[in-house]
């Protein structure tokens, strides 16, 4: 090898090396990027999306019925309408006695006692009403400093009645700052909220805060996810009506709620994870869903941090993959599978075990590596068939330079050849004597030269057809004279073996056909047939016609095709292992050009072989072949 070629093989395989070795830590540098990606977007809070994702959800699942333990008092419109004024201090003095004829287990009054007007007598007669009734508390939304509990104490004449913190809160500095009231407190510095006691009437276990599904620490505060309903789903019974004795759904064993539902201020209602109208619920209803929770224990339990981490590295791990390692259809499919598997998980979670996964950061961390990745990836494609484009180029290239080259060659080389079968006939004619040596060596020099000029001739047929300079000259001939001059012409061959060369013929009209090509395409059949059978065999030519074509057949008692390689019998440059491992002579053209000359011919050629019985090629040419 020249130094020059070492040291190209040399930069290749150092290429080569190369390649290898950062195609061997690509994955990792993939997966980094996944890694990165991941930590940076778990960075950030994605309130804003991770709320609405969690109002859909909570729209989304059938609501939870009411614990059937709470009912809700109102004073609305229709009070209004009946009474033809607010409910005065005797108003609600009634409502309490026919409360308390009734036996409730609690009532949470929310309207505040100094807001009921009426005369010294009669907010007496109130108090009084009210500390007859059991369970009476009056809610307040305010949270007494510790120590400073004192300071809820009522004015006379309302100094004996219960006071209890049942703060409400929203979503106003954190979370999705959108005013949405999600969360309830049930304690602040070791003090627990109304809604706690309440509920443990019912469930004794919420006493212990540590027992609260989904109770979570914030600040100095307690706090649990509230499992609401939509509103409207809690019986409501109208201030008028209720006064009167007329309950809906009795009131007997429940929690009572008392409150206002006249639309004259914000305070009395709440936005909630399904509407964000200002008054999409009473805050009677929001203390009932407050109670219900907690009764019912479903609050939801967020999942913690570690999890959410977890779950968005995978999300990017696996986006990464799907950009890089798979067909584009094939990756969105699956990325987009494993992103609706996700919610529907999350769904699911949120539905049957109130557990609530924080969706926005694994499905933004999907889309961000997607995006991201994209580009990459056609950078990285258009590079590599830029790569392709210009190999393609070269080959294509060199195949020219090739075909030319040959067809330059071959043509060349006619001439001489000529020149020496020309000049071996003279001397084989010539009338002076010649030794036996002398005789057998001109023989072998024009056997030789005849088997020169036919290579070079299917040489130049290829680069012929590789330049797709062929055209065929159509004249009419009878196949079975052409059948016989070639088979004439091969008698030299066979003739030595002992090949008995047969020829079956049927008369048959002339065809159209390029005499040159079809005398080529039989020479070759016959010449195979008898180079490879054994000595003492017979060849048979036979041809018919039949159903508008010509079929002549070429059947040989040879060693035949081995099955394996009929398939490739008619490829360029094609010789079976057996054909050259034998001294017969051959260039692996002839099938090839056979083919193509028939198929111009708008023909057919096939072989039929049973290893060790013979093979026989068939040729059919259609009988009305027109001129192009
Ligand atoms: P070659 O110059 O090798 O004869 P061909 O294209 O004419 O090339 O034939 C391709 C191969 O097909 C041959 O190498 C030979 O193995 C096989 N073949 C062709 N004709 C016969 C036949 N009559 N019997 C057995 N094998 C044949």
């Amino acid at each position: 090898m020249s130094a020059r070629a070492e040291s190209t093989t040399n930069e290749l395989t150092k290429d080569k090396i190369a390649r290898r070795a950062r195609a061997s830590y690509r994955p990792f540098v993939r997966v980094g990027f996944a890694l990165v990606i991941a930590f940076l977007v778990t960075r950030f809070q994605f309130d804003y999306l991770e709320s609405l994702l969690y109002d859909a959800r909570m729209r989304l699942r059938p609501a939870p019925a009411p614990s059937g333990h709470v009912t809700t008092i109102t004073v609305d419109a229709r009070t209004i309408d009946r009474l033809r004024r607010a409910p005065d201090a005797k108003d609600h003095a009634k409502l309490l006695g026919a409360l308390a004829a009734r036996g409730p287990k609690a009532v949470m009054y929310l309207i505040h006692p100094s807001e009921i007007v009426g005369s010294y007598e009669d907010l007496k007669a109130f108090a009084e009403a009210a500390e007859r009734t059991p369970g009476f508390v009056v809610a307040v939304d305010d949270v007494p400093m510790k120590g400073a509990e004192e300071s809820f104490r009522l004015a006379v004449p309302f100094e004996k009645l219960k006071v209890a913190a049942a703060p409400s809160t929203s979503d106003r500095n954190l979370f999705a700052r959108d005013l949405v009231t999600r969360r309830m407190f049930t304690s602040y510095q070791g003090q627990t909220f109304l809604h706690v006691e309440l509920a443990a009437l019912f469930n004794p276990k919420v006493r212990d805060e540590n027992r609260i599904h989904g109770v979570f620490d914030f600040l100095d505060a307690r706090q649990v996810y509230i499992d609401f309903r939509p509103a409207g789903r809690y019986p409501a019974t109208s201030f008028a009506e209720a006064a009167d004795g007329d309950f809906e759904g009795g009131v007997g064993g429940k929690i009572v709620i008392v409150g206002r539902d006249l639309r004259t201020t914000v305070k009395d209602y709440i936005r909630t994870p399904y509407s964000r109208e200002v008054d999409a619920m009473t805050a009677v209803e929001m203390h009932a869903n407050m109670l219900d929770t907690l009764i019912l224990n479903d609050g939801y339990y967020r999942l913690p941090d570690g999890l959410n981490v977890l779950f968005t590295t995978l999300m990017s791990v696996l986006t990464v993959y799907v950009v890089l390692a798979l067909k584009p259809a094939q990756g969105l499919l699956l990325l987009g599978s494993a992103v609706l598997s996700f919610s529907a998980l999350c769904y699911l979670a949120f539905w049957w075990g109130t557990v609530w996964v924080v969706m926005a950061h694994p499905v933004l961390a999907a889309f961000i590596c997607y995006y991201f990745f994209i580009p990459y990836r056609l950078i990285v494609e258009n590079r590599k068939s830029w790569e392709y484009y210009q190999k393609n180029r070269l080959l294509t290239q060199v195949e020219e330079l090739k075909t030319n080259f040959l067809s330059m060659m071959s043509h060349d080389l006619k001439t001489p050849i000529a020149r020496i079968q020309g000049m071996t006939d003279i001397v084989l004619k010539d009338p002076a004597p010649l030794s036996e040596r002398q005789r057998e060596a001109l023989h072998t020099l024009e056997k030789s030269s005849q088997e020169l000029l036919e290579f070079v001739s299917s040489i130049l047929n290829l680069g012929r057809i590789e330049s797709k300079e062929l055209r065929l000259h159509l004249h009419s001939k009878d196949p079975n004279q052409l059948i016989k001059e070639v088979a004439g012409k091969l008698e030299y061959m066979a003739k030595p073996k002992g090949i008995d060369l047969k020829l079956e013929l049927e008369p048959m009209f002339s065809i159209k056909m390029d005499v040159d090509l079809m005398r080529q395409v039989i020479a070759n059949l016959i010449e195979n047939a008898i180079k490879y059978s054994p000595a003492g065999t017979r060849v048979l030519v036979s041809a018919e016609e039949a159903a508008g074509r010509v079929s002549i057949q070429v059947a040989d008692q040879g060693a035949g095709v081995p099955e394996d390689e009929i398939g490739h019998i008619f490829s360029k440059f094609y010789r079976s292992k057996g054909a050259k491992s034998s001294d017969i002579k051959g260039s692996g053209l002839g099938l090839y050009l056979a083919k193509y000359f028939v198929e111009l011919h708008k023909g057919s050629i096939s072989v039929d072989s049973s290893p060790g019985q013979g093979s026989t090629f068939t040729v059919e040419l259609p009988t009305d072949l027109q001129e192009q």
